[in-house]
């Protein structure tokens, strides 16, 4: 959470400007609340230039709860949904949809350890899928599209979870973008969909209710009671990042952030990123010590200094920064230099 953020948070706790309340004591249909709901839905259209024939919806259940919702909404009965399998968050998505129906690979990096998104010459597509489904960042891997699919006139369907808002997005190439809101958005708790008009009203009869596009999007996400504490400090964070400069902006800074760290690793053979460099993610950076045993040393060394939850994903190992949009540069500087110095010392 970017701090200025959890500083409002903190000076509105217990009266949101004047109400006499907390956010959390509104009734999600009252008017301070639709103002609040209003007005981070308006921000988040402005942030992605969002076109018109989108809906919004601000769900719960997480994008584990969406990897269900997806197939339910769009994979016909006798269809096939076609699958990029890019590493660990793809694998949950095409497990999930195995329930429901038909799912075709139709292409995958896990010859290569996924450390990179293949190349779309080589995807083995379904002539009329369901719809397409990607993982356009690989928060364990570090893997990044930086280019969007050509599904012809197929849905592009993409879980976004953890670079969502931390830079443009072509968000009109897509049908359905999904992201739970933990990484750039807000607390945990809260989900976001942005689905093209026509996707909705497709569901299947056995569609959970709180999963129907449809369902959500007459009741204007609240079919049941939102998550609305997180939709605030979303709202609250879609006005930092205007104040960043927009989606524009941040990327500038994560640019900045991401380019300090992948340099450090590259510089010597003492750390090690194995990502193809195309597709090296802004947002997590996993890496390696060329001898395993400095890992927990390392760890330590940076807990030490501050610099924590940088312990690498229990299935992978090594070390992972996740410098989402709210790490600050020079945050990431500090990262660098005792990175420098341990190398120094042990190198
Ligand atoms: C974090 C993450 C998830 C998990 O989402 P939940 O909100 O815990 O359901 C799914 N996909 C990606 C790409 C993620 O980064």
């Amino acid at each position: 959470m970017p701090l200025p953020v959890l500083e409002r948070a903190r000076s509105e706790l217990l009266d949101w400007r004047g109400s006499g309340m907390s956010v959390m004591e509104m009734s999600h249909r009252g008017a301070e609340f639709m103002s609040i709901i209003a007005k981070a839905e308006r921000d988040l259209r402005d942030l992605l230039a969002l076109p018109d024939d989108y809906r919004v919806l601000f769900l719960q259940g997480g994008a584990l709860a969406q990897n269900a919702g997806v197939p339910l909404n769009l994979l016909a009965p006798n269809g096939v949904a076609d699958y990029v399998d890019t590493g660990h968050w793809s694998q949950k998505s095409i497990a999930e949809a195995r329930k429901y129906g038909e799912v075709n690979v139709a292409a995958s990096s896990a010859d290569r350890d996924y450390t990179y998104i293949p190349d779309e010459a080589t995807w083995r597509l379904t002539p009329n899928a369901s719809y397409v489904h990607v993982t356009t960042n690989e928060t364990i891997g570090g893997v990044e599209y930086f280019w969007t699919p050509d599904t012809g006139g197929v849905p592009l369907v993409a879980d976004a979870s953890s670079h969502l808002l931390s830079r443009p997005f072509d968000v009109a190439k897509y049908g359905v973008i999904y992201a739970g809101a933990q990484k750039n958005i807000g607390p945990a708790g809260l989900t976001l969909v942005i689905v093209r008009d026509d996707l909705v009203g497709r569901a299947r009869r056995e569609c959970p209710s709180v999963l129907d596009y449809a369902v959500q999007a007459k009741a204007a996400s609240m079919f049941n009671t939102p998550a609305t504490f997180g939709i605030y400090l979303a709202g609250l964070t879609f006005e930092w990042l205007r104040e960043q400069g927009g989606l524009a902006g941040i990327e500038q800074q994560n640019i900045a952030k991401a380019g300090a760290l992948y340099a450090q690793i590259d510089r010597s053979g003492f750390y090690r990123n194995d990502v193809r460099r195309s597709d090296r993610s802004r947002m997590n950076v996993p890496f390696f010590l060329h001898d395993e045993r400095l890992t927990a040393p390392f760890l330590d060394g940076a807990a030490a200094r501050g610099l924590v939850q940088l312990k690498g994903h229990r299935a992978v190992g090594g070390v992972r920064a996740s410098i989402y949009n709210a790490m600050p540069l020079a945050g990431v500087l500090a990262l660098v230099e005792w990175m420098r110095e341990f190398e120094r010392d042990h190198g």
